[in-house]
């Protein structure tokens, strides 16, 4: 538990049309304060923070980000702290689209700043409203550093190999069109936290082969080899690769050609389609695999196939990535589903003892917030548990370039 003096970090993660907020101590990942604000744009919203015993929340309009982090300033006045506070030391911004050029965290001034909604190009969705969560934190907090950390940094340095899509150069090119992947925080956490574990135990991690799936509403699989990122299931945006509970992952892309020429849908509906009304959503009518797997259980013929469907398409990458990492040592699950669903990991996992996985079947079903492994000691692939932490990721970065600053 940090002491009540030691610096703290705001981080601030801007959504399509939520933002949310965690204030927390980077020294040890203590929260003092968590909190969201919904239905950012959408006429009536909402918002809602707690801090230790306290509560508060918050119902009316909130036209755009700026005004959520008004919404922030008042709700955190309201359960007793203030954003004045002198022990913030850096505001933490996630930010979804680095581009190609955003490698690592960064200051934010006018050129980063303008940049980001450049970039906004690449990510519509998510990089406007990460530039008015900005504006509005840095009007509030104007005294302190304000940090961009991107969701793409991770995968920046992926081999040419990986991150080309197979398209006429010259339109790739000057259309920016690349695999930038997502999650990058998330995959970056979890694979360091895997090689620190292992490491602890005397392994040798330098050229640690790992498949990292962070499986979450969003969802994506990456393969890291001895730290650095070699593949990841993400793209240009973040719809490419596995299934995920509105999106559709991988598809043919002449589906959009298709249901433009068939049935007359323009961009924005075929955005909407693949993007918000498909995935396990969009098959079974669920999308919270608490409800997935009791469907599941019951016999529910749609919800089977999705599973089905969601548990092939994580088994593709699985084998893919294992054969782009030459061989592997680590499976590494993380995010709500990666996390906390058995039935998701063991369909994903049995019958692959030819490849040197042996699951732990007790372990698997065992419920902890702990990092574990849950594969049998016998298993020359180590399948683990990593819960992930991206706020507290954010908050140590964006507090590393400020103690640099100040230095
Ligand atoms: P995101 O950050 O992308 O919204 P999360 O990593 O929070 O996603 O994961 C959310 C999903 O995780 C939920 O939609 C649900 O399917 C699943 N999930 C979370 N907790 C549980 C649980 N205890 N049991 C089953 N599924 C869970």
């Amino acid at each position: 538990m940090a002491a009540s003096t030691d610096p703290r970090v705001l981080v601030i993660n801007s959504g399509s049309s939520s933002l949310k907020f965690q204030l927390l101590a980077p020294a040890d990942g203590t929260v003092e304060a968590t909190g969201i604000v919904e239905r950012v744009g959408q006429g009536q919203g909402n918002a809602a923070i707690e801090a230790g015993e306290r509560e508060s929340s918050f119902e009316g309009p909130v036209p755009d980000h700026k005004e959520a982090m008004k919404i922030v300033e008042r709700l955190f006045g309201e359960v007793g702290l203030s954003l004045s506070d002198d022990r913030i030391r850096a505001v933490g911004h996630r930010v979804v689209q680095g581009g190609a050029r955003y490698s690592n965290p960064v200051l934010i001034d006018e050129q980063v700043r303008w940049d980001i909604h450049d970039l906004g190009k690449l990510a519509p969705l998510h990089n406007y409203a990460a530039v008015d969560g900005i504006d509005g934190a840095q009007a509030l907090l104007p005294d302190v550093p304000h940090v961009a950390v991107f969701d793409t940094a991770f995968f920046t340095a992926l081999p040419e190999a990986a991150a080309n899509y197979a398209l006429n150069r010259e339109i790739a090119k000057q259309y920016r069109v690349r695999r930038y992947g997502a999650h990058g925080t998330s995959h970056q956490f979890v694979s360091q936290a895997v090689s620190s574990h292992l490491a602890s135990q005397g392994r040798d991690v330098s050229d640690l082969r790992q498949v990292v799936m962070h499986l979450g509403n969003g969802a994506s699989a990456s393969a890291v080899r001895g730290g650095e990122a070699v593949e990841t299931s993400m793209g240009l945006t973040p719809l490419e690769g596995l299934v995920m509970g509105t999106r559709t992952g991988d598809i043919d892309p002449t589906i959009y050609i298709h249901l433009h020429r068939q049935a007359g849908f323009g961009p924005e509906e075929i955005d909407d389609i693949l993007n918000k009304r498909s995935g396990m959503m969009g098959m079974c009518g669920m999308n919270d695999f608490r409800d997935i797997t009791a469907a599941v259980e019951a016999g529910d013929e749609a919800a089977t196939l999705a599973m089905d469907v969601y548990v092939h398409r994580l088994r593709k990458y699985l084998g893919s990535y294992s054969f782009v990492l030459g061989s592997l040592d680590v499976i590494a699950f993380t995010a709500g589903i990666g996390e906390n669903v058995p039935m998701v990991r063991e369909k994903l996992l049995t019958g692959l003892e030819r490849f040197g996985i042996e699951l732990d079947l007790e372990a698997n079903a065992a419920r902890s917030k702990e990092m574990r492994v849950i594969s049998t000691p016998e298993s020359e692939v180590t399948v683990m548990i990593v819960p992930t932490d991206e706020e507290l990721s954010i908050a140590r970065q964006a507090s590393e370039v400020a103690r640099q600053l100040a230095g």
